[in-house]
């Protein structure tokens, strides 16, 4: 079997790491992933480098795309229900409040993600933790 290698640059947060993808054109799979010599990875990935990319193989492999919110209607355990986005914030505020009146603000915490949103969605997350919420809990995905 014919093995291609494909260099790119890892999608998962902004450190820009360079991956060396080997792939089997015949199939359209990647079959691997090793660091590439990058600038700012110098021969070395983290784990999500590594093995994080396996969903190019199948989007599916996480979850389906959302397309929808979704919210349990029946409660913890109740199968996902579509819902409008109007119904989903109102639900999500909702249940913020009680949480955060039972249990105090500090038992709520926001995490913000290296992938799609971008600087501004994150600065947004964290002033809505600190200002509405009114807790520091704030947390990032590139943690892990
Ligand atoms: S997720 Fe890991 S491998 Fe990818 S760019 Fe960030 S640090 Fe590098």
């Amino acid at each position: 079997m014919p093995i291609k290698e494909v260099q790119t640059t890892c999608a998962y947060c902004g450190a820009g790491c360079q991956i060396l993808f080997k792939a089997d054109p015949e199939n359209n799979k990647i079959l691997e992933a090793v660091p590439a010599k990058g600038r700012t990875n110098d021969g070395t990935l983290c784990l999500k480098g590594h093995y994080g990319w396996d969903y190019i193989n199948d989007p599916q492999i996480l979850t389906k795309r959302l397309k929808k919110p979704l919210i349990r209607r029946g409660g913890k355990g109740a199968p996902l229900e579509e819902a409008t986005w109007d119904e989903a914030i109102s639900y999500t505020a909702g249940r913020l409040s009680e949480i955060k009146k039972k249990y105090g603000p500090d038992s709520i915490m926001c995490t913000g993600s290296a992938r799609g949103p971008g600087n501004e969605a994150n600065y947004v997350m964290q002033k809505f933790a600190r200002a509405a919420i009114g807790t520091n809990n704030v947390d990032h995905c590139a943690r892990i």
